[in-house]
């Protein structure tokens, strides 16, 4: 049974971080109240919100005070409990359902899904034991990479084996949880698709995304991506099947590799992504205005990019050096989380230029020095 939510309403999201925030900043836009669910008082999406339910996600009593506040239910990430949001969904709206949340926070499942879609993932076996890992080794063949089924992000939970060498690192990761061992694709490059679909079934797909990865961790994202047209239309023909398969509702973020003209599937975000913040300037609907809507029962609006953009990361240790030279750069759309600790490595904010000449941009950037 679908609903419209009208302003004035509730939407309550399970998880405090940024994307929440943005999601919320989204929704109050329109005149929405915002509820959050987060272990951390001074979240940056309790720093928007309306109200605030501290307390961790996998709380059966907060998750319940959430679902009496809101109308409308919707999460930031996917690694809530599934069990718990299956409860919520007894007495709450939750147009996304929890099929998504118990299929994407598995990377078993995730990729069986996707070759059920009829789209391709890399080549990879399941490893629950150490024999496991040995016999998928000899199928696969060294560069393999290993990541926890669950869990990860920004490359947090993966290894990289090109030898019998890395083998008993390996070995102590699948003795204590199960993997999926995969094997390296020698891509020319990282594309991100990401795809909106309401309850109605109409679906959108905004401009794709070229992504530069640092150390695991998503640096750049270039828009639109360089990539020939005819792996555009393959892009989006692969993301409409997977939403499809999967009869979503909300967002889905499908991240690509491109090798030559073909395309692998990488994983799966059943929620907005790093991705596609650029989307907040260079766009006429940003990824988090269209989740709004999609978990709203509003009609989607057609994506459409104002300028060629790129969205550099700014992670700990670039949020001092960015801003002492923001007053140099009036071209920078400066976005900044609101996280008190700027640790090494944790994703404080972002910077988005839009640009009518992009090498000129991305040289500009690299002058700077903040990211080198
Ligand atoms: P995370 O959940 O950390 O984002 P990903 O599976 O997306 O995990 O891996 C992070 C990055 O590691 C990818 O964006 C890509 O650059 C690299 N990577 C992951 N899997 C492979 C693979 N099979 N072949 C080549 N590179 C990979
Ligand atoms: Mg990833």
């Amino acid at each position: 049974m679908s609903k419209v939510i009208y302003p004035g309403q509730t939407i309550g999201i399970i998880g405090g971080g940024q994307l929440g925030r943005m999601m919320a900043l989204a929704a109050k836009e329109a005149g929405f109240r915002v509820a959050v669910l987060d272990p951390a008082m001074d979240s940056p999406c309790g720093q928007v919100a309306d109200i605030r339910i501290v307390a961790g996600y996998e709380d059966q009593e907060a998750l319940a005070e959430l679902a009496e506040v809101s109308d409308v239910i919707t999460y930031e990430f996917e690694n809530i409990d599934y069990a718990g949001l299956k409860k919520v969904m007894e007495y709450a709206y939750v147009p996304q359902g929890a099929e998504l949340i118990r299929i994407t926070q598995d990377r078993r499942i995730e990729k069986t899904e996707i070759e059920k879609a009829g789209v391709p993932v890399a080549p990879f076996t399941i490893v629950e034991t150490v024999e496991d890992l040995h016999r998928g080794i000899e199928q696969l063949g060294y560069p393999v990479i290993l990541k926890t089924a669950r869990g990860g992000y920004d490359g947090k939970g993966q290894l990289k084996l090109t030898s019998e060498g890395d083998l008993h690192e390996a070995q102590t990761i699948v003795e204590s949880v199960p993997c999926v061992l995969e094997k390296i694709i020698p891509f020319t490059t990282e594309i991100s698709t990401i795809i909106h679909r309401n309850a109605a079934g109409e679906s959108y797909i905004l401009p794709i995304a070229e992504n530069i990865h640092v150390n695991h961790i998503l640096h750049q994202s270039i828009v639109p991506a360089r990539v020939t047209n005819a792996i555009e239309k393959k892009a989006e023909l692969a993301a409409k099947a997977i939403a499809e398969h999967l009869d979503l509702i909300g967002t889905l973020a499908v991240e690509m590799f491109v090798v030559e003209e073909d395309l692998i599937i990488n994983e799966l975000a059943p929620r907005p992504h790093n991705s596609g913040h650029y989307s907040i300037e260079a766009c006429n609907v940003s990824q988090f205005h269209q989740h709004i809507r999609a978990i709203c029962g509003w009609p989607l609006r057609k994506p459409r990019l104002w300028e060629s953009s790129v969205m550099v990361n700014l992670l700990g240790q670039h949020v001092v050096p960015a801003t002492n030279q923001l007053a140099k750069h009036p071209e920078w759309s400066l976005h900044l989380y609101g996280k008190h600790e700027a640790k090494e490595n944790r994703k404080m904010g972002h910077i988005t230029i839009m640009t009518d000449d992009m090498e000129r941009t991305l040289f500009e950037l690299e002058e700077t020095t903040i990211w080198s």
